[in-house]
């Protein structure tokens, strides 16, 4: 489906240059059970007419976080951010959202879902309803006016969300993982067809502000990217400029470069003259499940991985594993996570290594897999929470509504929820606990008992 590109307001281009968005020693911190939580520190951040800038960064690195506090949503700890020079107060006026999860009233229709970011502006009717089709027009919803979200496929819902917040012509147009939660080929479409109305001019707002963890999507739009690291909180770690002509071409060298150097970042690989290892990992002693959380890796994509690397002569370029898959070099960083958690695997220059434990781990047949595993998932500090937490409850049992609470002082509940499936899972295999789904129950296996002991 093609986008109409005959409707717009604004001739914006060329970029003009202007400074839209500005943070300043940004902080922002959550009250959390031990205190104040820091999830961002020191963020300064420009944003200006004519660029598109992505924040990257893996789950939990404060993405959303920075967004929102541009757009006005959240307030700063400490640090400024300014609108075109002017300190926020309250929600930005130069912003509009979209969100991964499309957020339509499902009560109203297409054109009225649009026109709310109108009403709220006190927008009058009949101007309303013309800048609403103008925007559904633009993103390619034409025909749909009347229809209501549950008629309409992921893609399409989506569109809806470009059209509500294209439709108050934002200076910023900020986008929070738009594409995140569509299928492959629905996101790549849209993607391809926004670039198409930014590069044509054609696009009602002056810079985007994208929000992604895919370290593709990030080279393939923006032209500044922004890497975030996670480690103790939140931090700019690295800036790219990405400088590559548009419409870009996924197979030129300098494209595939640049994601090599963008992934080089995201992984915590080393620059040259320090010391190789992840700058992320966290001594074995000082891990808590605040500042170690588990990574959303199955037992059985953990240990594929590892024997893929096994294979490979127990070292191999993360890039060129992912290439020979047909992933993207995305999609491995869980189980990497996973591995390096577990003492498995380390980072090497550019290669994953295995570790001794992780070949022992990797070539064992299935009782001794399990036997190295149970010792090496106590290194992740929630699965040692609900061992131990089970080993002290006189019943032998715990709910898993204690564990969830205990997170969420921490982390966002769909995070809770990815975290306590890792735990779960990573937990049955080790036998050293099973869980009921009803009543959500964590129990000590009947082998529990032989299963390594906690660490105190
Ligand atoms: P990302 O978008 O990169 O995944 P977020 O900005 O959502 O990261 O979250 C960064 C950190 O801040 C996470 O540890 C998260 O649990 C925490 N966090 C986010 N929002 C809140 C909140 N409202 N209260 C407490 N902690 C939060
Ligand atoms: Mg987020």
């Amino acid at each position: 489906m093609a986008m109409n590109t005959l409707t717009t307001t604004k001739d914006i281009r060329p970029a003009d240059g202007e400074l839209l968005l500005e943070t300043v020693g940004l902080t922002k911190s959550y009250a959390g059970a031990d205190g104040e939580l820091p999830v961002l520190s020191g963020i300064d951040l420009q944003v200006r007419a004519g660029e598109v800038v992505a924040l990257l960064g893996k789950s939990g690195s404060g993405k959303s976080t920075l967004l929102r506090c541009l757009a006005g949503l959240v307030p700063a700890s400490s640090g400024t951010i300014t609108y075109k020079n002017t300190p926020l107060t309250g929600a930005n006026p130069g912003t509009a959202m979209v969100f991964q999860t499309f957020a339509l009233l499902p009560w109203l229709t297409v054109q009225q879902n649009v026109e709310l970011g109108l009403e709220a502006k006190g927008v009058a009717a009949a101007e309303r309803a013309e800048a609403a089709r103008q925007a559904i027009d633009l993103i390619g919803l034409d025909g749909f006016e009347s229809a209501y979200p549950k008629e309409l496929s992921g893609g399409m819902r989506q569109r809806v969300g470009f059209a509500r917040a294209l439709v108050v012509e934002p200076d910023v147009l900020m986008m929070d993982e738009p594409f995140s939660a569509l299928d492959v080929l629905t996101a790549e479409n849209l993607r391809g067809e926004l670039m198409e109305l930014w590069e044509s001019g054609q696009f009602p707002t002056r810079a985007i502000v994208l929000v992604t963890h895919n370290i593709e999507e990030a080279v393939l739009m923006a032209d500044r990217i922004v890497v975030l690291g996670s480690r103790p909180y939140g931090t700019i770690r690295e800036v790219f400029e990405v400088g590559l002509d548009r419409p870009r071409d996924r197979n030129a060298a300098a494209f595939e470069d640049l994601i090599d150097r963008v992934y080089r970042t995201m992984t915590g690989r080393q620059k040259e003259g320090r010391t190789p290892g992840r700058s992320e990992a966290i001594e074995l002693d000082k891990r808590t499940p605040a500042n170690t959380p588990l990574p959303q890796a199955s037992v059985d994509g953990l240990s594929g991985l590892a024997e893929m690397v096994l294979h490979r002569g127990g070292r191999c370029d993360l890039a060129d594993l992912a290439d020979d898959l047909g992933l993207e070099i995305d999609d491995l960083l869980p189980q990497v996570d996973a591995l390096d958690l577990l003492g498995f695997t380390k980072l090497s220059g550019d290669d994953l290594l295995l570790t001794e434990t992780g070949t022992a781990f990797a070539g064992a047949y299935v009782q001794e897999s399990k036997k190295i595993f149970a010792e090496a998932v106590l290194h992740a500090p929630l699965v040692q929470l609900i061992t131990r937490s089970l080993h002290q409850s006189p019943s032998g049992k715990l709910r898993a509504g204690f564990v969830r609470d205990l997170l969420a002082h921490h982390f966002t509940s769909e995070q809770v929820t990815a975290q306590l499936d890792t735990a779960t899972d990573w937990g049955r295999y080790a036998e050293l606990y099973s869980y009921d789904a009803e009543p959500q129950e964590y129990r000590l296996d009947e082998n529990g008992e032989r299963a390594a002991a906690p660490r105190s």
